[in-house]
C-alpha cells in the first residue's frame, strides 16, 4: 500500500479549509469525515457572524460549500471514522472503524470538539429551536427574551455576560451552592441586574414542542421544582475535545485539547499537525478553526516538501 501525502482528519471549517489550500497545492489529500459530517456547524441555526456571507447562511449549508470548494480543487471526501493511530511508524496509520487502515505521510488532525450536553431528551428534541451551546453562534435570536444559561464555569459566565447585552432576563443554573468561574467574571456576572444566578439548581425538563416555553428547574436541596418562562436554553456546561483516538501518541494539555508548537500547528509527533477546535479551547470560532486549517496545509506542505523524503530514509 502506497502512502497518501496528505490526510486530514475531520470534516469542519478546519478540515475543509486544510483540504482547500492541501488540493491547491497539488498535496492531493484525502479528507475523512466522521459521525457528524460539516461538524457542529451543522447542529447550529443561521451563522451571521462569518465573514463573505453577507445575508448570512445556515450551518449545514455552508459546510456543503466548504465541501464543494475542497472538491472542486481536487480533494477526495471519504465517509468514515478514525478509531486508532499508529504514529510511532512512518509513514503513519491510521485505523477506520469499518477495520481498515491507510497510510499517510502527513496527517491533519482536525476532528473538533463536541458540546456536553445535560443529557435529557428534550434537549435533542429543541436542539436548534431554542436549545443551543453557543450565544455567540444564537444569542443574536433572542433578543429582547428571556434566556437559561446553565454551568457554573468561565464559558456559563461568559456566555451569560455575552447575552444579557442582548436580551432581556437571564437566568444562570448552577448546580452547585459556588460557581466554578473565575473571581473576576463572577463578580461582573453579579453586577448585572438582568443576570439572575440560582445556586443548588439543576434543568428538570424542558417545556415545548416546537419551540421551548419554559425550563423546568429543581433546586437540588429544597427539592422545590420551579418553571421559569424562557424561549432560550444555552448549555455551558463544558467542551470534550475529541482526541481518544490519538491520545497515545499526541500531547495535550489539562484540559485534554491537543498541544501545538506556538504559532504553528505542529504537535509533538513530526508530520502531524492539528487545526480547530481540537487544539483550541478558547475561541472554538467557524473562523478560527478555518485560519487554523489553513495554517496546518501550509505547514504540511512544509513537512512534505522538506522533510519527508529525508524523513522517510531515516526511518526505513
Ligand atoms: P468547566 O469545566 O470549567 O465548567 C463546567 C461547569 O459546568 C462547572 O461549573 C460544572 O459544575 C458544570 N456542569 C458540568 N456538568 C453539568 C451538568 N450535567 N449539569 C449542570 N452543570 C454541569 O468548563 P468551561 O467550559 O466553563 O471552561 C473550560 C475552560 O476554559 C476553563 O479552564 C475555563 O477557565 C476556560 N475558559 C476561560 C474563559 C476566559 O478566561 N474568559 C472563557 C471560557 C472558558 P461543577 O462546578 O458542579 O462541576
Amino acid at each position: 500500500m502506497s502512502p497518501i501525502p496528505l490526510v486530514i482528519i475531520g470534516g469542519g471549517p478546519a478540515g475543509y479549509t486544510a483540504a482547500i489550500y492541501a488540493a491547491r497545492a497539488g498535496l492531493h489529500p484525502i479528507l475523512y469525515q466522521g459521525p457528524n459530517p460539516g461538524g457542529q456547524l451543522t447542529i447550529t441555526g443561521e451563522v451571521e457572524n462569518y465573514p463573505g456571507y453577507k445575508n448570512g447562511i445556515t450551518g449545514p449549508a455552508m459546510m456543503e460549500d466548504f465541501k464543494a470548494q475542497a472538491e472542486r480543487f481536487g480533494t477526495v471526501v471519504k465517509t468514515g471514522t478514525i478509531t486508532k493511530v499508529d504514529f510511532a511508524t512512518y509513514p503513519r496509520r491510521l485505523t477506520l472503524d469499518n477495520g481498515a487502515s491507510v497510510l499517510a505521510q502527513s496527517v491533519i488532525i482536525a476532528a473538533g470538539a463536541s458540546a456536553k450536553w445535560l443529557g435529557l431528551p428534550a434537549e435533542k428534541r429543541l436542539y436548534g429551536k431554542g436549545v443551543s451551546a453557543c450565544a455567540i453562534c444564537d444569542g443574536f435570536f433572542f433578543k429582547g427574551k428571556t434566556v437559561v444559561v446553565v454551568g457554573g464555569g468561565d464559558t456559563a459566565a461568559e456566555e451569560s455576560l455575552y447575552l444579557a447585552n442582548l436580551c432581556q432576563k437571564v437566568h444562570l443554573l448552577v448546580r452547585k451552592g459556588q460557581m466554578r468561574a473565575s473571581k473576576i467574571m463572577q463578580e461582573r456576572l453579579f453586577k448585572r441586574p438582568n443576570i439572575q444566578v440560582s445556586f443548588h439548581t439543576e434543568v428538570k425538563d424542558i417545556i415545548g414542542q416546537e419551540s421551548i416555553e419554559a425550563v423546568e428547574t429543581v433546586h437540588t436541596l429544597s427539592k422545590t421544582i420551579t418553571l421559569i418562562e424562557a424561549t432560550g436554553l444555552f448549555v455551558a456546561i463544558g467542551h470534550q475535545p475529541n482526541t481518544s483516538p490519538f491520545l497515545p501518541y499526541i500531547e495535550v494539555d489539562q484540559q485534554g485539547y491537543i498541544q501545538t508548537k506556538r504559532g504553528t500547528t505542529q504537535t509533538n509527533i513530526p508530520g502531524v499537525f492539528a487545526a480547530g477546535d481540537i487544539q483550541d479551547p478558547y475561541y472554538r470560532q467557524a473562523v478560527t478553526a478555518a485560519g487554523t486549517g489553513c495554517m496546518a496545509a501550509l505547514d504540511a506542505e512544509r513537512f512534505l516538501k522538506e522533510t519527508s523524503e529525508d524523513f522517510l530514509k531515516e526511518t526505513n
